[in-house]
């Protein structure tokens, strides 16, 4: 049996980064660039006006002016020069005149009536300096500036940088294809009405699947195995032929008379290790198949059947091993310091990863903003429930001992750190604490019962219209 370290050191050996693609914008959220990019041209393009308002001469001062022409937003305003003793009307992000130095915003104007055929004119009330209201070209983007660099994440503003920059085609590293097959002669289809004695609804594909779409991968699903070496094996070896990355089973590595999947991964493999110290999670199997159709070896990861098992050596061994695939620099996982809400007893043996929710709150205990940390409830790895809106894993060594509420332990981050509601999701408080600081945000339902929000987004720009400006609603 390895250690935890051990074991993630090994599968960390074994995941080398995925060969480079290249993939339009609408592909790129959430995959690390493989280049740098740069900008070919700068941002503003010319010198664009910060506010509504009238383009002047800054040496003119208050007064009253003609307004000899308008310069909006997609306007080229070419052939328009503003001389002094004259000014031009601006909309925001709106070329500025030739000859004028300042913005004056209209709420420090005033429109002055004149007659019909009577060219506009308006009255400037303050002095402004020269530059004001004005964004120079480049300024927020210079021309041949490296805008996002090889490494980066490619999250909505990087997606955003790239539209601006018009790289509407760009170099990543192609996420993992994961496989993913449940075993067990128990399993039945989630949407099977009525269970047999004996029979329980696989809930690990579903979950493996959806985790492994969360990190942004391509799923294959391989349904559910019977719990029989040969039509196991020919489930694995059409798998190994597919062109996919990564592969998890669940269920059959432990020690029971049909536990398959270890003996299949060695005979097809180099098996690396098959017990963890872990709990939950302790018969792990980890093996490197040789892929038919891909360069780069298949990791296959034997999961623990019950599900807790599965799902947290998914987060502390797959993730990882996902994230070295698809580029990531780092692949580990946030560790944050959180205090305790109630006394947790670990385990003698084997270190533990306690599922929990942790908040940011303005009292953690001390009388100083922190994270606390509030357990999901009973750890039994058949209990699934303690994986719900859990965000964390709480890292005890193998002590045995009772860990008191209000200790500072090592939270190792799974998902977002959104706000939950702690009264409504968790078992009994604990008083030494404050209450969290922090409301869930809630979303009202429609009357079908429908949570689901439909987002639609319009870019209102002449410029973008026209073609002749970046659009930046890929943010
Ligand atoms: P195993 O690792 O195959 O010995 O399974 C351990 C426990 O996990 C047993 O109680 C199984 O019924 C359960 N289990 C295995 N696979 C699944 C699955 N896909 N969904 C839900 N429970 C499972
Ligand atoms: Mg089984």
């Amino acid at each position: 049996m390895i250690s935890v370290t051990h074991a993630l050191e090994t599968v960390l050996n074994a995941a080398k980064r995925l060969p480079p693609i290249s993939v339009s914008l609408h592909e790129a959220l959430g995959k690390v660039l493989a280049q740098n990019v740069h900008a070919v041209d700068p941002l503003p393009p010319y010198p664009a006006s910060v506010k509504d308002g009238y383009a002047v001469v800054a040496a003119d001062g208050p007064g009253e002016y003609p307004v000899i022409a308008e310069s909006r937003a997609g306007d080229d305003a070419v052939g328009v020069t503003v001389t002094p003793g004259t000014v031009a009307y601006v909309t925001t992000g709106g070329p500025i005149p030739d000859g004028a130095d300042a913005v004056v915003q209209v709420e420090d104007t005033e429109k002055v009536n004149s007659a019909s055929d009577e060219i506009d004119r308006v009255r400037i009330l303050v002095k402004t300096n020269q530059g004001n209201d004005i964004r120079p070209v480049g300024v927020d983007i210079e021309k041949d500036a490296v805008v996002l660099t090889s490494g980066e994440i490619l999250g909505a503003s990087e997606i955003g940088l790239l539209a601006a920059v018009g790289a509407t085609t760009v170099k990543v590293y192609p996420t993992p294809t994961i496989a993913v097959l449940s075993t067990g002669d128990e399993l039945v289809e989630p949407s099977t009405g009525h269970l047999s004695r004996g029979q329980i609804r696989d809930s690990n594909r579903a979950m493996l699947l959806a985790a492994a779409v969360q990190h942004h991968c391509k799923v294959v699903d391989l349904g559910i195995a019977k719990d029989d070496e040969e039509s196991q094996g020919r489930i694995l070896d059409k798998a190994f032929a597919s062109g996919i990355n990564i592969l998890i089973t669940s269920g059959g590595v432990s020690m029971g008379d049909k536990d398959f999947i270890r003996p299949l991964l060695e005979k097809r493999g180099k098996l690396h290790f098959d017990k963890v110290s872990i709990k939950p999670g302790k018969p792990f199997t980890f093996a490197e198949i040789d892929s038919q159709s891909t360069e780069s070896k298949i990791l296959a990861f034997g999961l623990p059947g019950n599900p807790v098992s599965s799902s947290v050596c998914f987060h502390l061994f797959v993730v990882p091993a996902i994230r070295q695939l698809a580029g990531w620099t780092n692949p580990h996982h946030l560790r944050v310091q959180a205090r305790l809400q109630q006394p947790i007893k670990t385990d003698q043996f084997r270190p533990e990863y306690h599922r929990a929710t942790v908040i940011w709150t303005d009292n953690d205990g001390t009388g100083s903003p922190g994270f606390v940390a509030k357990s999901t409830g009973h750890q039994r790895s058949s209990r699934l429930l303690s994986m719900k809106s859990a965000n964390a894993f709480l890292e005890f060594p193998a002590t045995g001992s009772v860990v008191s509420a209000g200790t500072p332990v090592a939270a190792i981050i799974i998902s977002n750190l959104t706000p939950v509601d702690f009264a409504k999701n968790h078992i009994s408080s604990d008083s030494n604490f404050a209450p969290p600081g922090i409301k869930s945000n809630k979303i009202t339902t429609d009357s079908s019962g429908s949570a689901d929000l439909r987002v639609a987004i319009l870019t209102v720009s002449d410029t973008v219209a026209a073609g002749a400006g970046p659009d930046r609603r890929y943010c």
